[in-house]
């Protein structure tokens, strides 16, 4: 079926396109969207929603109250850009050498603003709604700092969601998971101290490379032993780095890496079974290992009953054929995982077309779909409409 996109948001289509191209024009990093904040805020205050800003830094948050009904639901975009060069020739390509909308943050943010604009012109609801505009997603910490800086005490919502753009997913598709569908994402340093000799005279020294690739080997079998089978992770070693010269064995070693799980369970195993494995290795060759392994990210959860409701929502708009309720599990991390580890609520994707040889994000030729907005922004505001119907009290 056709999707049922709200005609007084087709109305002004053609704005939302321009706002769209304008900031991804001028892409902005995490904690620097000073231009798109001000953007932000400036439409939402123009359309008559109560603004805040400055939360997490350039977090905006625009707020709408219809009636007294004391409930409120959140609903979030992401408005950074990605630290990379943008390959692409069209005219609203960034403006800037070294950064790029290469995730479709610019589309979310827009899609959003396009239902803080329609919501506050036809008021068709009895409750509060919070626009959380958010910071920083690309791994810099945006939603937890603005969960650090009181974005729930102040704005106070039973129930938050989040959406992101999916290429390869065709137009007019929405695609969900109920619990875990995004997988949590940490970072590890691993320094390997041996003891410095000449290349011909090992029996002097305590060799740090010998010990890393020994310490390599053995992570190999986390996953595969350690891990349960039904369940999922990644540990890669993407960085390996000692030595100067041909005939010097380095006093010191350095192992990089990721890794990745769907559980907090089995994130917090694998940072224990690295840290006593490169520990326990070194020891037995003779050297240390100083293991460091941070959690970045948290497993995003999907809250069933969210699942549920934001489905029935799209699969209205979109019809039922178009909302996959089990959608793929993905591997990439997302920082909102954070927001709905304080508030239940889900994440959902929705199609930015491009079939199969489409230009996947954080590539220097993806642009995010503006055919697609009306259709966002139409998914916001029903869900508004439903969750917080007038006769719903
Ligand atoms: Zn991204
Ligand atoms: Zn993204």
């Amino acid at each position: 079926m056709p999707a049922k996109i709200e005609p007084k948001i087709n109305a002004f289509a053609d704005e939302l396109t321009t706002i769209r191209r304008d900031i991804h024009a001028h892409p902005e990093l995490g904690f620097e969207e000073e231009r798109t904040s001000k953007i932000v805020a400036g439409k939402l205050k123009e359309w008559g929603c109560e603004v805040t800003t400055g939360i997490g830094k350039t977090g905006v948050v625009g707020t709408i109250r219809v009636g007294n009904n004391p409930r409120a639901i959140g609903l979030r975009a992401d408005m950074d850009a990605l630290p990379m060069d943008e390959h692409n020739t069209f005219d609203h390509r960034s403006r800037h050498q070294g950064r790029m909308h290469a995730c479709g943050h610019d589309g979310h943010t827009t899609m959003l603003l396009g239902a803080a604009r329609y919501l506050s012109a036809t008021r068709n609801f009895d409750g509060t709604v919070h626009f959380i505009f958010q910071p920083a997603e690309e791994g810099r910490g945006g939603a937890e700092a603005m969960v650090k800086d009181g974005l729930f005490d102040k704005f106070p919502c039973e129930q938050i969601f989040g959406m992101h753009n999916r290429p390869k997913l065709d137009v007019g598709k929405f695609a969900i998971r109920t619990g875990p569908q995004m997988a949590g994402g940490g970072l590890f340093d691993i320094k390997i101290t041996g003891k410095g000799a000449h290349g011909a005279r090992p029996e002097t020294g305590i060799d740090p490379v010998v010990i890393a690739t020994q310490i390599i080997s053995a992570l190999q079998s986390v996953v595969s032993r350690n891990v349960a089978p039904l369940d999922s992770a990644v540990i890669s070693v993407t960085q390996m780095h000692a030595g100067d010269a041909y005939n010097v064995i380095p006093q010191e070693a350095v192992l990089r890496g990721t890794i990745r799980a769907f559980r907090k369970e089995t994130m917090a195993l694998i940072k224990e079974r690295i840290e006593t494995i490169s520990r326990g290795i070194a020891k037995t060759l003779g050297g240390t290992a100083e293991p460091d392994v941070r959690v970045v990210f948290p497993p995003l959860v999907n809250d069933r009953n969210s699942v549920t409701f934001i489905s029935d929502v799209a699969a209205s708009i979109v019809g039922e054929e178009n909302m996959n309720r089990e959608g793929p599990y993905v591997m990439a991390s997302e920082d909102f995982s954070y927001m709905l580890e304080k508030v239940p609520g889900a994440f959902i994707n929705i199609g930015n077309g491009g079939g199969e040889g489409g230009c996947e994000v954080h590539n220097p030729g993806y642009d995010f779909n503006d055919e697609i907005i009306t259709l966002g922004a139409t998914l916001w505001s029903r869900v508004v409409e439903t969750k917080l119907a007038k006769d719903a009290r």
